[in-house]
C-alpha cells in the first residue's frame, strides 16, 4: 500500500479503513444521522438498529452476546475501564493484588501504577521469555487467592508475540481471579472467535482492525457488569457503563470491520501477509549488515509484524533516512514521542543500545510484493548512506 510516494508499513500503528467499511459508514455520516438514544421517532430507531447490528457483528467475532459489549473511544479507554472499573468497585479486601505482563501496552501499565498509588493495590509484573511469552512458572508462582485481576495482552504491538490465552485463562481461573485481555492487535493476527469463553474482559480498538479511529469496545462478561464502576457518568447510555451518545458511523464501521476479520477471507489474508513478511526478512538479512529479528519465531507471531535490530545503527536515523519513502516506526506510536528504549524490547532481554537500533515494520492486507521489494532497496540505501556517516 502506498500513500503518494510512501510505502506504508505501519499497520500496527493504525490500519487504513477498508473500502467496504467506508461504504457502510457513509450513509450514517449524512442521511442517517439520527441519535440512537432518541426513542420517540423512526430516525432514532434507524440509528439504534444500526448500533445493534454493529454490536452483533463484534459479538459474533469474539463469541459473546451483543449485550456484553460496551463501546468506548478506543482500546486505551477499554483498558482503563476494565482495570479501574473492577478495582474501584472491588469489595473483597482479601483480593488486593494485580498481575500485569511486563510487555503490556502503556494504557495498561500506567493504570497499574495508578491502581497502586490511588488504591494501594500491589501490582506485580509478569516476566516474559526472550520471545515475549509470559513465563508459565512465574505466573503460577504469583497466582494465589489474593489476586483480584490479571491482565495479559493477546498480541503484542511491538514484537507481535501471540500469548497462549487459553492456558493463561485456565491458570487464572483456578484461583478465582478476573482475567482481562487487551486484544487490540488480535483481530488481524488470529482467529478470535473463542476469546469470550477464555476471558472476563476483552479490549478492542476499531482503528487496529480496518475500522475508523475514535472507537473501541470492551467485552464485559454478563455476570461482571454490576461489578464495574463506570468512568464516565451521564445519561446512563450503554446500561450506565459508559454514558454519552454512541457515535453511530464509527460503530457501523467497526461492526463491518469485525465481520471482515471474522470471515474466511481473513484466513488467506493472514497467510499471504506472513509469506510476504518472511520474504522481506530474507531480503533484508541478505544485506551486508548485522540485522537480527527481535521476538518470536513465525509460529505464534502476528503475521504482519516484523521487529528488526540493525546493530550499531540508530533506529531514528534509519527512519529519518527512509523519509518520505517508507513509513515504519520504532514501536508503539503512543510512546514514540518519548525517547527511552522500548520496555517491550528490554523485557525480552535487549540491551538499551540494541533496543534503540530496532525498527518495527508492520504489514497488512494492502501490502504487496512490489512494496516490499522497493522498501528493502530503500532500507539498503539508507544503511549505506548512514554507514558513510558513522
Ligand atoms: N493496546 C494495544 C496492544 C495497542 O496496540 C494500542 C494502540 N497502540 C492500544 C492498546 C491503544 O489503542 P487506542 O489507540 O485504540 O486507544
Amino acid at each position: 500500500m502506498r500513500i503518494g510516494r510512501t510505502i506504508y508499513l505501519d499497520y500496527q500503528a493504525t490500519t487504513p479503513i477498508d473500502q467496504r467499511v467506508l461504504s457502510e459508514m457513509r450513509p450514517y455520516l449524512h442521511d442517517r444521522f439520527g441519535n440512537p438514544h432518541s426513542r420517540d421517532h423512526s430516525v432514532g430507531w434507524e440509528a439504534s438498529t444500526a448500533v445493534e447490528r454493529a454490536l452483533g457483528q463484534i459479538a459474533e467475532m469474539i463469541g459473546s452476546d451483543p449485550d456484553e459489549i460496551v463501546f468506548t473511544s478506543g482500546a486505551t479507554e477499554s483498558n482503563n475501564l476494565a482495570l479501574l472499573g473492577i478495582c474501584r468497585r472491588n469489595t473483597d479486601k482479601k483480593r488486593n493484588r494485580i498481575l500485569l505482563s511486563s510487555i503490556e501496552h502503556k494504557s495498561v501499565l500506567a493504570v497499574g501504577r495508578a491502581l497502586h498509588s490511588q488504591l494501594g493495590l500491589s501490582v506485580s509484573l509478569l516476566p516474559v521469555d526472550k520471545e515475549g511469552r509470559v513465563i508459565a512458572s512465574a505466573l503460577a508462582d504469583l497466582l494465589a487467592d489474593d489476586v483480584l485481576m490479571v491482565s495479559v495482552m493477546s498480541t503484542n504491538n511491538e514484537i507481535g508475540t501471540i500469548q497462549d490465552i487459553p492456558a493463561i485463562s485456565k491458570a487464572v481461573r483456578k484461583v478465582g481471579a478476573i482475567f482481562h485481555c487487551d486484544a487490540a492487535q488480535a483481530p488481524l493476527a488470529l482467529e478470535v472467535g473463542a476469546f469470550a469463553d477464555w476471558v472476563d474482559l476483552l479490549s478492542l480498538s476499531s482503528h487496529k482492525m480496518g475500522g475508523p479511529k475514535g472507537l473501541g469496545a470492551l467485552y464485559i462478561r454478563r455476570e461482571l457488569q454490576s461489578e464495574i464502576e463506570p468512568m464516565i457518568y451521564g445519561g446512563g447510555q450503554q446500561n450506565g457503563l459508559r454514558s454519552g451518545t454512541i457515535p453511530v458511523p464509527l460503530c457501523v464501521g467497526m461492526g463491518k470491520a469485525a465481520e471482515i476479520c471474522a470471515s474466511s477471507d481473513s484466513v488467506s489474508t493472514r497467510r499471504k501477509v506472513a509469506a510476504l513478511r518472511d520474504g522481506f526478512v530474507r531480503s533484508l538479512q541478505n544485506l551486508p549488515w548485522d540485522i537480527k529479528v527481535n521476538g518470536p519465531s513465525a509460529f505464534m507471531r502476528h503475521p504482519g509484524n516484523l521487529n528488526l535490530c540493525f546493530k550499531g545503527f540508530s533506529a531514528h536515523s534509519i527512519l529519518g533516512a527512509l523519509q518520505p519513502h517508507v513509513a515504519a516506526s520504532t514501536g508503539s506510536a503512543c510512546t514514540s514521542g518519548i525517547s527511552e528504549p522500548s520496555h517491550v524490547l528490554k523485557a525480552i532481554g535487549l540491551s538499551d543500545s540494541d533496543a534503540e537500533s530496532s525498527i518495527r515494520f508492520s504489514l497488512g492486507g494492502g501490502t504487496t510484493e512490489e512494496d516490499l521489494g522497493d522498501a528493502a532497496r530503500y532500507v539498503s540505501e539508507a544503511l549505506l548512506k548512514l554507514t558513510g556517516k558513522r
